[in-house]
């Protein structure tokens, strides 16, 4: 049997059968519904989109998969070539994962290891935020601050190499004051936390922590994994200010399958580079680079760049604020809206309990969680879709 994520499987309720796909909707055997989570916030144009599922046949008649272990291909080859032209600075230097976990993991070793080949085995600290979310694994729920996703860790006691300040500058100067000679990195979501509550905090404190990091010669890694492709309004927060390590995930694929990028600029190269064997990356997931997910995620950043997503991005983010303006109600603590992320915090997450039936009902897939109703929609959503789902989220205050 299927063991479902996030869920104690006791009590889940059955989950809602898909029987296909096709743009903003989900269909199941008796509704259509409009996906308001892009399916975890990669599905950014769509499902069945004919240019996408073209890319993943065309490459399937060739061959589906080779290893990068002392082979390469044609699709990776052009993926790294594009990221390395569309990324801002000198995010050059791609390192291809199954899964955005990974990514950050990959990322955090190249942090450590940045220091470690130059016979510095002092810095093994990583700063984080509170509330901050990088996936499940290890060291990625280490560096995480979410009791609710990884209490697990409480097993081990006290977090020795992990320091989490909130966003505020005052707590940032304070901790690399105290802490600089030990740190290799500051690891954030940039402008927008994502699973940890769809948290939004202000383009100054990232560029105070690019002049720290400079200063201490700190490590500065951007997890982008949900924020990158146009999530914040920006088509990267990294054309904002720029970090030393960007990790790409969720939507790099469209959606499409899981894949993901964790890219270093040159001066993080530079640091493996040599002749001794031992300075090298020690890191190499058996699927990185796949042949079928290098080929739709070409496409997928082609579309992004002819379609002019960051114009609809700025159009839903604004359709957003005129249908959201004057939402008010006593469990609401806050209305948040960046870009094409919208969440409603309300006071008590008990008080949530009910709406993805009520959506359901309504046409709607949402999936709230905890204390946070929100909507992550693809960008190719029209007006009226978008009305729609935001409609449902404002009925449940009626
Ligand atoms: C989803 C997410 C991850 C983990 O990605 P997976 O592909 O689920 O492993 C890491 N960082 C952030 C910011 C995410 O939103």
């Amino acid at each position: 049997m299927i063991w479902y994520p996030y869920q104690q499987m006791k009590t889940m309720k059955t989950p809602y059968e898909i029987t296909d796909a096709q743009g903003v909707y989900l269909h199941t055997r008796d509704k259509k519904l409009i996906d308001s989570v892009s399916s975890w916030w990669s599905v950014i144009h769509g499902y069945k989109h004919p240019v996408l599922t073209e890319a993943i046949k065309t490459q399937a008649d060739r061959f589906s998969h080779v290893m990068l272990g002392g082979l390469t291909h044609e699709p990776v080859q052009k993926l790294a070539r594009k990221l390395e032209e569309w990324l801002p600075g000198d995010l050059d230097y791609c390192f291809f994962s199954d899964s955005g976990s990974v990514a950050v993991e990959v990322a955090l070793k190249m942090a450590l290891q940045y220091y470690v080949n130059q016979g510095d085995l002092e810095r093994t600290k990583v700063l984080s935020l509170t509330h901050a979310y990088h996936g499940d694994t290890f060291k990625a729920m280490e560096v995480g601050d979410d009791e609710d996703y990884h209490f697990i860790l409480e097993a081990y006691g006290e977090k020795k190499n992990v320091i989490h300040i909130p966003t505020q500058i005052p707590a940032l100067e304070e901790a690399f004051a105290r802490y600089h000679r030990e740190l290799n990195c500051f690891i954030v979501e940039p402008l927008l936390q994502g699973a940890g509550g769809m948290r939004m905090y202000d383009i100054s404190f990232l560029q105070r922590a690019r002049e720290l990091c400079d200063r201490y010669g700190v490590l500065l890694i951007f997890d982008e994994v949900a924020t990158g492709f146009g999530r914040t309004g920006n088509r990267f927060v990294a054309d904002l200010v720029l970090p030393d390590i960007l990790v790409l995930g969720k939507a790099l694929t469209g959606g499409y399958m899981g894949h993901a990028v964790t890219v270093a600029g040159h001066k993080v190269y530079e640091r493996f580079y040599g002749e001794e064997p031992q300075k090298a990356l020690m890191h190499g997931p058996t699927f990185m680079g796949n042949a079928l997910a290098c080929s739709v995620a070409l496409k997928s950043i082609e579309l992004f760049e002819e379609g002019e997503y960051l114009s609809r991005i700025h159009r839903i983010e604004e359709i957003t604020r005129r249908e959201m303006a004057g939402l008010e109600h006593p469990e609401i603590r806050q209305v948040r809206m960046m870009g094409a992320c919208v969440c409603v915090e309300v006071k008590e997450g008990a008080f949530l309990e009910g709406f993805q039936q009520f959506a359901y009902e309504r046409g709607v897939f949402s999936r709230p969680f905890l204390n946070y109703m929100y909507a992550m929609v693809p960008y190719i959503i029209t007006e009226e879709e978008l009305v729609k789902v935001l409609g449902v989220m404002k009925e449940w205050f009626l």
